[in-house]
């Protein structure tokens, strides 16, 4: 099902390999370049997911995390942080923040599609489920 994906990320190649990855699959795919921005662009977007890059300039992903899941409008959206491979401590302070999930970097083409699909038919995604 093709869904609307908000992507927070600063790093310009991640973007564009995210970007590609999604778009191949029939998602629409609308990025951001730091926490402000994406802020603003998921209050009128309402993306069905956001992939959240943790280390961005300024406003780190917890708090972009933290803010988004604030928002009314963002309930039934999954926030996925995107950690680097080395910080574990990272995903923890994600999911506290806010976040559904996340996936580590570097991202790897051959499973990344696997990883976020894993998320959109998650338990939580279903309404009225525990
Ligand atoms: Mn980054």
């Amino acid at each position: 099902m093709s869904q609307t994906i908000l992507l927070i990320e600063d790093n310009m190649q991640n973007r564009y390999l995210v970007t590609f990855l999604l778009e191949s699959q029939g998602h629409k795919v609308i990025s951001a370049t730091d926490g402000v921005e994406g802020i603003e662009l998921a209050k009128t977007l309402t993306p069905d997911l956001i992939l959240l890059d943790i280390q961005l300039p300024g406003m780190n992903g917890y708090e972009v995390a933290r803010t988004l899941r604030g928002m009314d409008n963002l309930k039934e959206t999954k926030i996925i942080a995107v950690t680097s491979y080395a910080m574990v401590g990272d995903r923890d302070k994600a999911l506290e923040s806010g976040c559904n999930g996340y996936i580590e970097k570097p991202i790897n083409p051959e499973t990344f599609l696997d990883e976020i699909a894993l998320f959109h038919r998650s338990p939580s995604n279903v309404k009225g489920s525990p």
